[in-house]
């Protein structure tokens, strides 16, 4: 790809993003203490404010608004942030994502094997 060397735009950033907000929710704990929980309830608001695409940035707030993250498991956290980026498809005009789905795409790869 010849852009990989430049300043990201938003589908760069946001396919980055992404990796990394799903693969946080792949390794929380299954029974995460409270600091934890904590740490990541404060972790999300806080992305929110600073995510560098500010329309997506003022978007996403307003959905914390509505849809209070959860953080009390792995599975919770992992639907609840499942759910925030079909927000983002729906928008885009993307297809919506099977949110039973999201471990075997972010923790332990598709059950038929497509990814070992
Ligand atoms: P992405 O949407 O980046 O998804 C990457 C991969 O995640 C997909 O290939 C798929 O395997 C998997 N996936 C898809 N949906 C889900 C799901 N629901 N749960 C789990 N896994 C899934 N762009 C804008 O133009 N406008 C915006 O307002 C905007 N807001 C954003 C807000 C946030 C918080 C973030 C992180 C990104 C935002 N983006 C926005 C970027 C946008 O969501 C995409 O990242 C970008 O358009 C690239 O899309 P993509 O098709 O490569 O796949």
């Amino acid at each position: 790809d010849p852009r990989s060397n430049c300043p990201p735009d938003a589908e760069a950033l946001g396919r980055g993003t992404w990796t990394l907000l799903h693969s946080i929710a792949a390794t929380y704990p299954d029974v995460p203490s409270k600091s934890q929980q904590s740490d990541l309830f404060s972790f999300v608001k806080l992305f929110s404010r600073l995510y560098p695409c500010w329309v997506c940035a003022e978007d996403f707030q307003t959905y914390l608004g509505k849809e209070v993250p959860r953080v009390q498991s792995r599975d919770e956290f992992g639907i609840w942030l499942c759910g925030a980026h079909n927000e983002v498809n729906a928008k885009l005009g993307k297809p919506q994502f099977d949110c039973s789905r999201w471990q075997e795409r972010w923790r332990t790869g598709w059950k038929d094997g497509r990814c070992d």
